[in-house]
């Protein structure tokens, strides 16, 4: 489904991705984990080319991400859902509106059919409630959950989702991954950054370890919480506890 094949990135005289290869299948959870500084987000950020590869290749379900241009790319974009740290909503919009807008604007939905398919959204996110609030009028945990319906109501083929819950009360988490674990049930692809490790043990199909931009291990969740290999990984585990 998705396929990063010796993907490099600098800036300017600095390596921050070395050599990343990564294929994640139809239906599969990848998990990535690392520390700040890794190179986490710019992998994620390149896969939507929100930053310009230095090298190597990124496909979707065979099509080069990294060969689009103008229309193209833009067209590729909307196959790639994003969720960020900080959910990017229209402060000023409903709620039902910020989940219609790249419909109608990027899909050229008529109106009628994005507010369908965003109530259908937020339903499925569990805000059906909350269509005409803004998002000042939500927390955050909310707000993210919107923001993954909005994601979803483009019909991404894969969605990435870098450190969705860091910017979270703690006991706002909960709701975002029960939303994450629900969409994985279902059959989405998803790649996620992210520190929640249970998370990670209880949905991950496979684990991703990366440290100064290269991927030092990746396995099960078994493999990489109940036997690390590299030093690396076990002094990144062993900080965490
Ligand atoms: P992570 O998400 O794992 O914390 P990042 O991908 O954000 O790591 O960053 C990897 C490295 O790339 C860091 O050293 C960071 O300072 C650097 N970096 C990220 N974005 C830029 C940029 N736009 N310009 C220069 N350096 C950057
Ligand atoms: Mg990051």
């Amino acid at each position: 489904m998705l396929e990063i094949n010796q993907l490099e990135k600098c800036f300017g005289d600095t390596q921050v991705l070395t050599s990343i290869d990564l294929r994640v299948k139809p239906g599969e959870l990848v998990f990535v984990i690392g520390p700040s500084g890794s190179g986490k987000s710019t992998m994620l950020r390149c896969c939507n080319r929100l930053e310009e590869p230095t090298s190597g290749s990124i496909l979707l379900d065979g099509e080069h991400v990294t060969e689009c241009h103008g229309r193209a790319l833009d067209k590729m974009r909307l196959k790639i859902g994003m969720v960020f740290q900080g959910f990017h909503l229209y402060p000023h919009k409903t709620v039902l509106a910020n989940v219609m807008l790249a419909q109608v604007k990027a899909l050229k939905r008529s109106k009628p059919e994005a507010e369908a398919r965003a109530k259908e959204m937020l339903e499925h996110v569990g805000l059906a409630h909350k269509a005409s609030a803004t998002p000042g009028e939500l927390s955050g945990g909310q707000q993210q959950r919107v923001a993954i319906a909005r994601a979803l109501a483009l019909d991404p083929k894969v969605m990435l989702f870098d450190e969705p819950t860091s910017a979270l009360d703690p006991e706002l988490v909960g709701s975002v991954l029960k939303v994450m674990k629900r969409l994985r049930d279902e059959g989405m692809t998803m790649v996620v950054v992210s520190h929640e490790m249970e998370f990670a043990r209880e949905a991950a199909d496979r684990v991703v370890f990366m440290d100064g931009g290269v991927v030092v291990e990746s396995g099960t969740p078994d493999e990489i919480f109940g036997n690390p290999k590299s030093e690396r990984l076990r002094a990144f585990l062993s900080r965490l506890s």
